[in-house]
């Protein structure tokens, strides 16, 4: 009899699979969906071999086979594998990435209406209760739902009748797709010309003749594509795209989310109309449905999407591009597999051989360090395109003139105020013009960083050199690295100044101290606490855009409105709070976001002005970020990385635990600190570095407090995979921060 081996939806990390009977009356194939029993119930499942024999006894079979047959690819189930391996996620949560939407959670637990004879034991007033939640003839009832309606005071009485068999359960499979849905993918509209390309800059001509070789070849290559804003990527996207189709293949093209706007589609589109597929998490179902079965059956030859657009089932796949490859969100940091597109795209390319495109102007410091490399595997090849494209038709984008503002000295000189000189003027100046300003700040809130006022010294950790943070609860300086721990000092270490601190400042503030200096001015607050999903964010960014306040205030999510033309004034009220993150990443991030604050104020013709509030403007991502100076800003950080270890110089893995029980938390983090101190010993692993158990950075959120183990050096898996880690703890490979 053949066999099964079936990925389970099931809390199970690693790439554990279960073998099951295929009944003779059933066929299925790898890459099909099952339902299956699992322990007292049924789960939803993926086929990903079979085989003829099999040693486990009794074997249960199959309960029910997807009537699409399979929707899987080898090349997907391999990559599935490979993320779960790597990633240290559930086998299944891996494939969801790639199976048809809607395919989560397709089995329905139900319970059968009780006879009056069963219920005989059970004492009459839950007997009533249970019988009152199916009506008239009602058969049967979602568990979940029954549950609800009995409340949290019946659930223990609840699981004793379903455990007794009382009750009984029953499962349904939900269908994943009807006919309907088939039919309404239209067949695409037959490509009628596109937009034509440009007459390409020698620069993109030899990118592009780089990238038309690796597609030619049809073996994997991978490209580190740099330029500024305006210095013409995407046309070099395009064009890319547009010799991998003539090769008979096809692209997807990653955008950052916050950058998918109907413009960036819109180029797409116009280049390759009725050919390009849109696929993000905004889509509504049935939008999404269409768009995932329109790319199965071969409808489209491009798709754009954000990160797990990766997935989509384009074949033959010739080309990945990565716009902005440098963005934060590639990562999927929230839930498993906590995957990086990049990392991702390297190896499906790889499989397929295929051809990788990374874009951006201030590029991953990891990803440029494998470009700058003479040779190794892992190279990349490096494209510059080192200018601004002026001329016709492309909007001049002049460079914002950038001003850093030394704010030990305003305070120096008696300015205490949260503006300093410079910026209250170009305030002043922009508002009289009835020309629109941004101010921002690269962090939400309170950051318990502590910096002298007149020195600009940040006290850090003697051992990681790691930012502290002050814990009121405690009185005390705390790593959030390796939990080592100090008293606040009263005067700075470094001058004696008595004005040491901690450093924060929120959006409220801001707004208050600006309204307090120009009484009567529309201001738009917009941070993560009064945008919670992206239509509120959407909608604060169009109001500001039609010009219905003058002032926009926040954090991170207003560079978003770096686009709009009428912007003539970025302040940055404090870069301090971003670049002093207890984070090995922090300054990079500051880099990049003060760079593009730089390259993006003032278009359309008015020049604009960049103000940047520190007190530390000698720093260097500061300082360079000012001149856009990528190349010095490299140089700094790969030597900052390299003297204390850290990626691309090392390889981490993130632990984290989380609990609404501040003393549990700590528990169950010391003892996993145990845990894994003694496999260290007993293997001998001292070239993997342990650090912590530490608080995590912020320790509590959403009111649970978090305690974080880091593990580093060449092959930090070689003892994480010595130890057990429990249901709980969060596993994070490659962690985008460690915060
Ligand atoms: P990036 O993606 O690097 O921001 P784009 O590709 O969008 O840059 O190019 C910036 C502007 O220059 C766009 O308006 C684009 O249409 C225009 N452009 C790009 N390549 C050329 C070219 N070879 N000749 C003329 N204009 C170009
Ligand atoms: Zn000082
Ligand atoms: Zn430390």
């Amino acid at each position: 009899m053949p066999y099964a081996e079936v990925a389970v939806d099931a809390p199970i990390r690693g790439t554990r699979t279960f073998t099951y009977s295929i009944p003779p009356e059933m066929t299925v194939a790898p890459g099909q969906m099952v339902q299956v029993p699992f322990g007292p119930r049924m789960a939803d499942g993926v086929v990903m071999r079979l085989s003829e024999a099999t040693t486990i006894d009794p074997v249960k079979p199959i309960a029910r086979a997807d009537e699409l047959g399979p929707v899987l690819d080898p090349e997907q189930l391999d990559l599935a594998g490979w993320i779960s391996d790597y990633y240290l996620s559930p086998l299944y949560d891996a494939l969801t990435l790639m199976l048809p939407p809607g395919s989560r959670g397709r089995t329905v637990t139900l319970v059968l209406r009780p006879d009056a004879e069963a219920l005989a034991g059970v004492s009459s007033a839950l007997r009533e209760r249970i019988l009152a939640q199916f009506p008239g003839r009602r058969q049967r009832l979602r568990e979940d739902i029954l549950r609800r309606r009995l409340g949290q005071g019946d659930q223990h009485s609840l699981d004793r009748l379903l455990r007794r068999g009382t009750l009984t359960r029953a499962w349904l499979w939900r269908r994943l797709t009807s006919p309907a849905t088939l039919e309404a993918v239209q067949p695409g509209p037959e490509p009628q010309e596109g937009e034509p390309p440009f007459r390409t800059t020698p620069e993109q001509s030899h990118a592009l003749e780089e990238i038309a070789a690796a597609l030619g070849a049809r073996s994997y290559k991978a490209f580190l594509l740099q330029g500024v804003t305006g210095s013409g990527k995407t046309e070099v996207y395009l064009q890319a795209l547009a010799a991998c189709i003539a090769g008979a293949r096809r692209g997807i093209v990653l955008v950052p989310e916050i950058s998918l706007t109907p413009q960036t589609v819109r180029q797409f589109q116009a280049r390759f109309p009725g050919q390009v597929a849109v696929l993000h998490s905004r889509l509504s179902p049935s939008e999404h449905r269409s768009a995932w079965w329109g790319i199965t059956r071969g409808q489209y030859q491009v798709v754009v999407g954000s990160r797990s657009a990766l997935f989509a089932p384009l074949r033959p796949l010739g080309l990945v591009v990565l716009d902005e490859e440098h963005e934060w969100t590639y990562k999927q940091h929230d839930r498993d597999p906590r995957y990086h597109a990049r990392t991702v795209a390297q190896r499906l390319a790889q499989q397929v051989g295929a051809t990788v495109v990374l874009g951006s102007a201030t590029p991953d410091v990891a990803v440029y360090h494998r470009a700058a490399l003479p040779t190794t595997s892992g190279r990349l090849t490096l494209l510059e395109l080192p200018q601004r494209i002026g001329g016709h038709q492309a909007t001049p984008m002049p460079l914002a003139q950038v001003e850093v503002v030394d704010m030990r000295r305003e305070l120096r000189e008696g300015h205490r105020g949260i503006f300093s000189r410079r910026l209250q003027r170009a305030l002043q100046e922009t508002l009289g013009r009835g020309e629109q300003a941004i101010l921002f700040i690269n962090r939400r809130g309170e950051s318990g960083i502590v910096q002298c006022r007149d020195c600009g010294h940040v006290m850090r950790c003697a051992g990681c050199d790691v930012p502290l943070t002050y814990h009121s609860a405690t009185d005390r300086l705390v790593c959030h690295q390796c939990n080592r721990r100090r008293l606040p000092v009263a005067r700075c270490p470094k001058c004696r100044s008595p004005r040491i601190r901690r450093l924060g400042l929120g959006t409220q503030r801001v707004v208050a101290e600006l309204e307090a200096l120009h009484p009567g001015v529309a201001v738009l607050r917009w941070d993560r606490d009064v945008a919670a999903g992206l239509q509120a964010q959407d909608g604060v960014l169009e109001r500001f855009a039609r010009g219905e306040a003058q002032v926009l205030v926040g954090t991170q999510m207003v560079t978003k409105g770096l686009h709009v033309p009428s912007v003539t004034l970025v302040g940055v009220v404090l870069a301090d709070i971003g670049l002093h993150l207890p984070d090995f990443r922090s300054s990079e991030r500051a880099f990049q976001l003060l760079c593009q604050v730089a390259g993006r104020a003032g278009r359309g013709g008015v020049p604009g002005t960049a103000i940047i509030q520190t007190y530390r403007p000698d720093h260097y991502a500061v300082a360079l970020a000012a001149h856009q100076d990528y190349g010095g800003f490299y140089r700094n950080e790969i030597a900052f990385r390299r003297r204390q270890r850290l990626p691309p110089f090392s390889r981490m893995v993130r632990l984290v635990y989380a609990h609404t029980n501040a003393a549990l938390a700590e528990r169950e983090a010391a003892r996993m600190g145990r845990a894994l101190r003694q496999q260290q010993q007993a293997w001998g692993l001292e070239e993997v570095e342990l650090m912590g158990p530490a608080p995590a950075y912020p320790l509590r959120v959403r009111g649970r407090y978090r305690w974080h183990i880091l593990l580093r050096g060449p092959g930090p898996r070689l003892l994480l995979d010595k130890v057990e880690v429990p249901d709980g703890w969060v596993v994070d490979v490659d962690p985008i921060s460690v915060v």
